[in-house]
């Protein structure tokens, strides 16, 4: 097993690699830009090195200060988080050739899967479905029309290197398409280096569904069931839940069947995700893998009873996947709010800022991933996600209840929250039937009756 492993991430990821390193006895090290020095994965880390300043181009993207800092702490492997270098295949190839372990997969695999061009191209080379749209990168506007006009409006025009619901456009006729074209290029080239396109046929309110696979070095390949990812704001989510309210176990085994055939396409090692959409038909579509643990990792291990990242770095170190994990059973129904540093009430603008207050709520059930803390001032630099709170239930109704309930205790001071929006979608009739689909945010705010919840604040004011 390794000895020391240096964190390549910052805010709530770092701090869950940390606590699973202590827990199996292994020794961490931080990595933190100038404006993370009281950052709590610095505090929480066995040892820190400073990579640079604010701007992740000059600290977590920069893969020679980071390699420096591995070579000056003598760690043995890398764990990258999510974010940053992740998914970057010349990071895990950097890596390899210092002798330094990357605990993810290779990067073969992620280069065949982290261009979603590609992903596509091997999704179809395994037989699995992918959205009907162009064969390949769309090079020009005229290239674009064309394409459009056999596929059939409304279309989705996105990067290939997209992520986070960035370079992204839908268009229902050719003046948008136009539009939408140099847009998704524009935002791509400023957002990944690379204004590179494709063009899918736009699936009308479809649902988010992904699988958890979960694969070893001696050829052991599994799913842990799917996510429901399906409440987003522009194609990016917000509540996550496991499992599914929309799947039948003969859709859950179809797709995981899919799932665990595409990776296996590939090679693929380590932990990933498998993204689909369906539609109204029970119709599914790959659109993209995430070759890395995700942000909502963590109802899938309250579901099953596992820890993912323990998971990653037993693999990495080349053992063969431990039992619970081969053979998951799921029990339970877990939910995932994102709790943003933004302010719903004003178009959810960013809320960078001091904490002046923080108290997170607890209780059987409820658990948080967050490195907020009161006197910690979030940064501007990063991403808004500053906590993750998920509740479990034994049924889905229990897991909001108490979702409901622990919204309610969460306070948050200094800064704006998007806790009072996760309290109306908890409030919302067709988010508690579970009749929900991608679509949802956008219906939910333009109705007549949405407002916003304040949680009730009586402990700080
Ligand atoms: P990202 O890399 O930003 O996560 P994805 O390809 O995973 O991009 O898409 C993110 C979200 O955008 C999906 O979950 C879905 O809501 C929406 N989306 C993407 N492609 C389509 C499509 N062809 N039709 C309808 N919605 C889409
Ligand atoms: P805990 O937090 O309950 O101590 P750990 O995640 O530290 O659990 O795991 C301790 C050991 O038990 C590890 O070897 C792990 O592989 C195994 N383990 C963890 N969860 C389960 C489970 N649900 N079923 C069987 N074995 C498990
Ligand atoms: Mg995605």
């Amino acid at each position: 097993m390794f000895e020391k492993i240096l964190i390549a991430n910052r805010g709530e990821i770092a701090l869950r690699v940390i606590r699973a390193c202590k827990e199996l006895g292994i020794r961490t090290l931080a990595v933190y830009s100038e404006a993370d020095v009281d950052s709590l994965h610095v505090q929480l880390a066995d040892e820190s090195i400073c990579i640079g300043t604010a701007p992740s181009s000059d600290s977590y993207l920069r893969i020679d200060r980071i390699m420096s800092a591995a070579e000056v702490g003598d760690v043995d492997a890398i764990h990258p988080g999510y974010g940053f270098l992740a998914e970057n295949a010349h990071f895990a190839e950097v890596c390899e050739s210092c002798k330094i372990k990357f605990i993810g997969p290779s990067a073969e695999a992620m280069r065949a899967m982290g261009d979603k061009n590609s992903a596509r191209a091997a999704a179809r080379k395994a037989g699995v479905p992918v959205v009907p749209g162009s064969d390949g990168i769309v090079k020009s506007e005229a290239d674009a029309i064309k394409i459009a006009n056999k596929i059939g409006y409304p279309v989705m025009i996105k990067a290939v290197s997209g992520g986070g619901g960035r370079g992204m456009r839908a268009a229902h006729n050719e003046v948008s398409l136009v539009q939408g074209f140099r847009a998704a290029s524009n935002e791509a080239e400023k957002a990944f280096g690379n204004a590179e396109v494709y063009m899918e046929k736009l699936i009308v309110d479809p649902h988010h569904i992904e699988f958890q696979i979960m694969a070893d070095t001696h050829g052991n390949i599994v799913h842990l069931g799917e996510r429901d990812c399906s409440i987003q704001r522009r194609n990016q989510k917000v509540i996550e839940e496991c499992p599914s309210p929309l799947l039948s176990p003969s859709l859950r085994k179809k797709m995981g069947d899919a799932a665990v055939k595409l990776a296996r396409s590939v090679n693929y090692v380590n932990a990933g995700t498998m993204e689909f959409l369906v539609d109204d038909s029970g119709n599914f579509y790959f659109i993209e893998m995430n070759t890395r643990i995700q942000v909502e990792h963590t109802i899938t291990e309250e579901v099953y009873g596992c820890d993912l990242v323990k998971e990653q770095i037993y693999i990495a170190a080349g053992e063969k996947l431990s039992p619970h994990i081969a053979n998951p059973v799921a029990h339970q129904h877990a939910i995932q709010c994102r709790i943003n540093a933004e302010d719903p009430a004003r178009n959810f603008q960013p809320s960078a800022g001091l904490i002046s207050f923080y108290y997170a709520p607890g209780g059987r059930g409820v658990r948080i991933d967050s490195h907020a803390y009161t006197g910690y001032t979030v940064p501007p630099f990063y991403d808004s996600m500053i906590a993750k709170l998920i509740t479990v239930g034994a049924t889905r109704e229990s897991a909001i209840e108490r979702m409901r309930r622990a919204l309610g205790e969460y306070l948050i001071s200094g800064i704006k929250t998007t806790i009072p929006f996760h309290n109306a979608i908890m409030l919302n009739a067709d988010f508690r039937n579970g009749t929900y689909d991608t679509g949802f945010v956008d219906r939910m705010m333009n109705s007549d009756t949405f407002e916003l919840h304040p949680s009730n604040g009586r402990l700080h004011d």
